[in-house]
Formats: C-alpha cells, structure tokens, sequence
C-alpha cells in the first residue's frame, strides 16, 4: 500500500481556510513573518512554497530580509508586533550567528515551527505546544491511516531536532517503544527490520529497500532528496512497497507539513478568540 498525504493535507487546509474566515470576519488577519538571512537555495524553494500556502488559505505573509548585525534586533521587533502572529526563522542562518540564542530569544506563542527551547522542552513534558511541523506531520500521517502506536516497535532513523528527536518523544507519549538510529548506529538494518514503523529521515536518496523493512510494517518517507531534478526519499518505494505500506515523495509527510505550518500561524492568530 501506498500512503499519500495529499488528501490529509486537504482537510487540513480546509478546516484552516474556515479559521481564517471566522477570524477575518472578527476583524483578526492571521500574519506569518519570515526572517531570511541567507541566500540559500532550498531555503527560497521552501519560502515560496510557505508563500503560496499561505496566499491561498489567506494568510499575510511577508519575508523580512536581515544580516548577522540585525537578526536579533529583527526577531525581538517582530516579537514585540502585536500584528505579527508567526515567526519563523529560516535555517540556514550565517555561520557567525549562534542559532540557538536566536531561537531562544523568540516568543514561544509566535514560534509556529516548534524550534524554540521552551516549546522543544514541552514535548518533554508531554504538555499542548508547537511542535515542530513535519514530526507533527509524520504522526498525523499515522493516526490518519489508524497505525496503531501502543505497544509497537517503532525505529526512526535520524536524530535531528527539527525531525527524529522530537518525533520520538511524540512516539513515546503514544505508548510507542521507540528506537532512534543515527550514523553511528551498529547493526543498523537489525534495528529496522524489527520496527512496526520505520521513518526514515536521514537524507539519503533511496536508501532503504526491501530488504531493510519488515513484512506488513509501516514505512513514513520523510527524506527529500533532488536526484537527476526529480524528488526521491529515503525509501526505494518500488521495493519496500512489496513487503510493506509505504509514504510517498512528493505527496507524503511534504504536503502535510505544510498545511500543518499554516494551521499554527492561524492557531497563533487565534489565542483568546472563541471561533
Ligand atoms: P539532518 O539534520 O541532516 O539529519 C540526518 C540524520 O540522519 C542525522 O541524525 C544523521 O546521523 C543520520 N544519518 C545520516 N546518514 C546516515 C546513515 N548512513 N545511517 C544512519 N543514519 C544516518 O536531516 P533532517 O533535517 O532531519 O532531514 C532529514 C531528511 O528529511 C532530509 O532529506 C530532509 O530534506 C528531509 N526533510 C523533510 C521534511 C518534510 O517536511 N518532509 C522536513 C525536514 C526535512 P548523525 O546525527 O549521526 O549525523
């Protein structure tokens, strides 16, 4: 079987478009900002993309273009506009800057990507936050084709905190036994042979086939790879997809992550509002 996230992402996006008119119509228009400081080339594939989401769900969406002098200033600026519901802060940032006090200084409430420490340590606590939009996609994903997490063996590989890390305590609080893989694991193919759920989010084009899953287990693609300019994952679809249930790239934990970034700001847009 085949997991597409295109009609999850749909319905999200339909119940977010609801919001944003109820919200209009109280005179509230939900407002993402995006501090860019590079010139990154996926970064602007990325922004567009957030761009075009939004123009059509009917978000205010406006870049804000800094540098390492006035990337702090710009983040506490928009932290202080009470217009501005979301903030997101594009990665990369330059290599002198120190990401990490850039995300600390940003308001938890405006964070709508779930990087900033406090709303990362409330996936900790098991406490509502924003969580970081494409490990939130991936068990959205899950719960959309009813994959039952209690009790099963679940392997990620990847150990990123915008991915792995977070998502495996997301899994955890599902009552899941979560393993988490990286470079330096041993033994790697026993640990995913084993798994109920594998996701795999390394960033490795098609590597993991067959013979890498389990019979009847779930797999969650979140790797986009550019392979001879076509997008490819993590997983060799043609392959896996004979043994077990497979996400699809592009149309997979992508297209979700997205809708589920809009859905934030509108969230973001909506504390204190009954609609
Ligand atoms: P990342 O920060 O580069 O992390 C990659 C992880 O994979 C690291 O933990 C790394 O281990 C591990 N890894 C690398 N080679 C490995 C190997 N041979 N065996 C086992 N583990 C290995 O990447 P990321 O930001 O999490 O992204 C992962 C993939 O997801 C990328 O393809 C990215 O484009 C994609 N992505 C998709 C979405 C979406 O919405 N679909 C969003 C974000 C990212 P170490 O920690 O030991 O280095």
């Amino acid at each position: 079987m085949i997991l597409t996230g295109v009609e999850l992402a749909k319905k999200i996006k339909e119940e977010t478009k609801n919001r944003v008119d109820d919200l209009k119509a109280k005179g509230i228009i939900p407002t993402l900002r995006c501090v860019v400081s590079s010139n990154d080339k996926s970064t602007r594939v990325y922004l567009n993309s957030i761009r075009r989401s939004c123009n059509k769900l009917g978000v205010d969406f406006a870049e804000v273009n800094t540098d390492v002098d006035n990337i702090l200033k710009d983040v506490r600026m928009l932290n202080e506009d009470k217009l501005v519901n979301g903030i997101m802060i594009m990665h990369p940032v330059p290599a002198n800057v120190d990401e990490i006090s850039i995300l600390e200084s940003l308001d938890p409430s405006k964070d709508v990507e779930g990087r900033s420490p406090q709303n990362l340590g409330r996936i900790l606590l098991n406490v509502e936050s924003f969580t970081p939009c494409t490990a939130q996609a991936v068990m959205e994903l899950l719960e959309y084709y009813k994959v039952n997490l209690q009790g099963a063996n679940v392997t990620i590989v990847g150990r990123s905190t915008t991915v792995g890390k977070p998502l495996s305590l997301m899994m955890l609080s599902k009552n899941a036994t979560v393993t988490i893989c990286h470079s330096k694991t041993r033994d790697l193919i026993e640990k995913t042979k084993r798994a109920d759920v594998l996701v795999a989010a390394v960033g490795r084009p098609k590597m993991f086939d067959a013979e890498w899953v389990k019979e009847g287990a779930t797999v969650v693609d979140v790797g986009i790879n550019v392979v001879n300019a076509k997008l490819v994952g993590d997983v060799d679809i043609d392959s896996a997809s004979k043994k077990a249930s497979v996400s699809k790239v592009p149309g997979g934990v992508g297209s979700v992550t997205n809708a589920i970034l809009v859905r934030n700001v509108v969230k973001a847009a909506s504390r204190g509002e009954k609609i």
